[in-house]
């Protein structure tokens, strides 16, 4: 039933980033692997890309918020975020394309070289960084960036652009929807998952599924924030609060299910299920990335057993192409700031390293493109992702001997597997942190900007080298492969004769595991204190 709140929504002025509706879109084999009935994708990755924007669900939030008051009429905007922040970037696009100016307010996040490179796109861009440590310390030294509408000259937009005027753009996104399924384009879904962050995607999906009458759909929130930051009673206020802006207060909403399972250590932090969702994901053309949508589609995975009728995936990310970066992108960041990056791969505490080893190479893969273009493993994996084992197979190629061909390749990659089978769920982080710093961080360290895996031997070595010497967790991350790669070799009877080795006199008889010693509270081999 058609009610003033079309009106009111037609009437809200748009930048006409969002014409078109992003396309909806069935994987068929992915269902059937998954059990469902079916499966579609709302690709937002798409939005935008007709302005040059680099898509993604907040471009939705933005079409209509920049075009009103304050925003509108500001030579530039204000926002705050942390240094990777995907906002910033869409922010920053924005900015680009309207010749506004953006004043980033920053603050700390560990520099992992995903994020470094939403933090390059943005310090490249029009306008000026400002730099605190903490999202506390900024709140007490510039308070009016995150609490008022103005800024000086500057509007100020508020963190996840979740402000009322974005969550309307979202509503449009639902509305487009409710069309599409009219249209015949996909089925009315049973079940419809999205990640919950600051909540205005969320918020503006659920009073948009409600105008429609898409009131039988249950609405999967998957938090990827701590609780305190995404209270139901919250996300409530904010849908009644869209609605009565639309004249519309009596709506009848969907089921909402929030599921605060697929969070892991913290926000911000990649977990193994969501690295095998954007992998296998990935392998499929769609690009998640593991902070919001890898955890809301490993949310998908868990649930899919218990999901009965279509389930539709909302794709938030923007499209996973590589940022371009001016050159002296670093010497444009605060002093401040400059000099605390330089300081972060120098973690002190070796019991802090090992947490951070695995933190801190997990979230490295924060852009979907950083799973893709990997060869097929060798069979029977179950702990190496096909890009680490695409990133070991490289390490091998130049650890253990040249001559090495590829069964002994596959042969090392899956002694290694074997060996991390055993280990526990905290071991098997920490390598796969390790592997990912190695192929992703080359660039964090040196001027490369390839993956460790597409370099040349003699380059890989370098790498590797640089990694060790520039200690701290670097060190350990190169140290760690290297061990993996001997780890992998030394287990070969081929390789026994050249230490001097016959073999196991028993030939089936246990081996004593080698790194048992990971299981204990003593540092494991390659992670030792120095002293
Ligand atoms: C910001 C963002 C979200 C979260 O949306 P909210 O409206 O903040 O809840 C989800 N996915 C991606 C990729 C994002 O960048």
């Amino acid at each position: 039933m058609p009610g003033r709140w079309m009106e009111i929504i037609a009437a809200q002025p748009r930048l006409g980033w969002v014409e078109q509706p992003s396309p909806v879109e069935a994987l068929p084999e992915m269902a059937a692997s998954l059990g469902l009935e079916s499966l579609w994708i709302k690709r937002d990755d798409t939005l935008g890309a007709h302005v040059g924007l680099p898509g993604g669900t907040k471009i939705r939030k933005l079409d209509v918020l920049l075009a009103a008051p304050p925003w509108r009429d500001a030579p530039g905007w204000a926002s705050v975020g942390a240094i990777g922040s995907g906002q910033l970037v869409a922010l920053s696009a924005a900015a680009r394309l309207l010749g506004r100016t953006l004043r980033a307010h920053l603050f700390w996040e560990p520099p992992l070289p995903g994020l470094l490179e939403n933090l390059a796109y943005v310090a490249s861009g029009p306008g000026d960084l400002r730099y605190t440590d903490t999202r506390v310390g900024l709140a007490l030294r510039h308070p009016r960036a995150l609490l008022s509408k103005r800024l000086g000259t500057l509007a100020v937009v508020p963190p996840g652009a979740s402000a009322l005027l974005g969550q309307v753009g979202v509503v449009r996104g639902a509305l487009e929807l409710a069309a599409q399924i009219e249209a015949g384009a996909c089925p009315r879904p049973a079940h419809l998952f999205v990640p919950l962050g600051s909540g205005g995607t969320l918020v503006g999906l659920l009073a948009g599924l409600g105008l429609a009458g898409l009131t039988d759909v249950t609405v999967h929130g998957v938090a990827t924030v701590e609780r305190l930051y995404s209270l139901e009673i919250t996300l409530g206020g904010h849908v009644r609060e869209v609605l009565r802006f639309l004249d519309a207060p009596e709506t009848t909403l969907p089921t909402l299910r929030l599921h605060r399972d697929q969070l892991g250590p913290a926000y911000g932090v990649a977990t193994p299920a969501s690295l095998a969702a954007c992998e296998r994901f990935a392998a499929a053309g769609i690009g998640l990335e593991p902070i919001y949508s890898g955890k809301a589609m490993a949310g998908l995975m868990a649930a899919a057993q218990g999901l009965r009728g279509p389930v539709m995936f909302w794709l938030t990310p923007r499209a996973p192409t590589p940022l371009p970066a001016a050159e002296d992108w670093r010497a444009r960041l605060p002093r401040r700031l400059q000099r605390r990056l330089a300081a972060s791969t120098q973690v002190r505490s070796p019991a802090r390293r090992r947490v951070m080893l695995g933190v801190a190479g997990l979230a490295a893969l924060t852009t979907a493109w950083r799973f893709t273009g990997y060869p097929e493993p060798p069979a029977g994996l179950e702990h190496l992702p096909r890009w680490a084992a695409g990133a070991l197979a490289a390490a091998v190629e130049v650890v253990v001997t040249p001559t090495l061909d590829a069964a002994g390749v596959s042969d090392i990659l899956r002694r290694v597997d074997a060996f991390l089978r055993t280990q526990p769920f905290e071991i098997r982080v920490q390598v796969l942190g390790a592997i990912s710093l190695v192929e992703q961080g080359a660039g964090l360290l040196t001027t490369r900007v390839s993956r460790f895996s597409r370099l040349p031997p003699p380059a890989r070595l370098e790498i590797l080298d640089a990694l060790v010497a520039q200690g701290g967790l670097a060190a350990e991350a190169g140290r760690a492969v290297r061990d993996l790669c001997m780890l992998g070799h030394y287990q070969r009877p081929e390789s026994w004769a050249a230490l001097g080795y016959g073999g196991p006199w028993v030939p089936e008889a246990p081996r004593p595991d080698p790194y048992g010693v990971w299981r204990s509270s003593a540092p494991p081999p390659g992670f030792e204190a120095e002293s």
